[in-house]
């Protein structure tokens, strides 16, 4: 994008470096086709929407996107919970994995509440926060467990630990929800964040760029997004994004990713599509894996949402 056109833009600047010099690499919304400008940022590599909604036009389309379940007559199908039980246990078993077993622990996003009852389940001593009127009183009416129904500005309190799953690239600035996170960790608190990988090369071009998705993180540009308030401890790219950070002794000076990372985006950026999702992702296998969870999800259809959760937690539902 030339100056001129960024100028009758007025693009704000970026996120994290607050330079405003953007690679555009999407024009289109992935899933409606409206016109979405996706720009990566020259200086720092952070994939960003150049034309951000404000924070009304983001409650607004929440609120019409999620018409039902404002109705707080939300109740997610068996295949729903499915899903999400199932992603949970693999969370679990990356916090297992990584010696984290117990600890006070809460859970922002909760949505139907099935990573916050599995883990309660599993040692931790569980809150989950879900602004979602329908979705978090499902949680607390299906699992009895401790769901507030809530944003995260509302939240006070110490953590052991926090745990953030894809919620991050939603929000309008991830930064300042970092260090909101970071204050209600204790001291040596972990945060589990995951949030969609830009690099993986396992998502269909369909479903990269949407209108909710304000930013796209690279593991360089996540942790750096996170670097005032803490280091890193682990990282997984094998599917989406997975970190665990460790808060920060004393808060520091953000650090901006290296330059070497950020010509690594912009190489991958230039590869993505249909090609490389068939041939290096899992596009081709796809369909063999739709038909297995088909099969799967018809064998549950009739449980209730708490029994296919504990069918997860005794390894009786894979
Ligand atoms: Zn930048």
């Amino acid at each position: 994008m030339n100056n001129t056109e960024q100028n009758s833009l007025h693009i704000p600047s970026c996120l994290l470096c607050q330079h405003n010099e953007f690679k555009i690499i999407s024009k289109v919304d992935s899933k409606s086709s409206a016109k979405l400008l996706i720009g990566l940022c020259e200086h720092c590599g952070l994939i960003q929407q150049i034309l951000p909604p404000t924070n009304d036009e983001l409650t607004d389309y929440y609120s019409q996107n999620y018409r039902v379940d404002y109705k707080q007559s939300y109740s997610p199908k068996p295949k729903h919970v499915y899903r999400a039980s199932k992603t949970a246990k693999k969370r679990i078993n990356f916090l297992h994995e990584s010696n984290i077993t117990f600890g006070s622990l809460l859970d922002v996003g909760a949505g139907g509440g099935e990573f916050t009852y599995l883990a309660q389940k599993n040692g931790f001593k569980s809150t989950g926060i879900e602004p979602n009127i329908g979705y978090s009183k499902y949680a607390k009416n299906e699992y009895n467990c401790n769901i507030i129904t809530s944003g995260l500005d509302d939240i006070t309190g110490k953590y052991d630990l926090i745990t953030i799953f894809h919620v991050l690239e939603h929000l309008s600035n991830p930064i300042k929800s970092l260090e909101k996170l970071y204050s209600l960790l204790k001291e040596d608190g972990v945060l589990f964040v995951e949030v969609p990988s830009i690099e993986t090369n396992d998502a269909s071009p369909h479903s990269i760029f949407f209108k909710a998705h304000l930013f796209y993180f690279s593991e360089a540009t996540l942790i750096s997004v996170a670097s005032q308030y803490f280091d890193v401890i682990k990282v997984d790219t094998s599917s989406n994004l997975k970190i665990l950070f460790r808060v920060k002794k004393i808060a520091s000076k953000l650090e901006l990713p290296l330059s070497l990372s950020i010509e690594v985006t912009k190489k991958r950026m230039i590869k993505k599509g249909w090609l490389e999702y068939l041939f290096k992702g899992n596009g081709l296998i796809k369909p063999l894996k739709k038909i297995v969870q088909l099969f799967k999800e018809n064998k549950i259809k009739n449980l209730s949402g708490k029994q296919i959760v504990d069918g997860f937690f005794k390894d009786e539902i894979i």
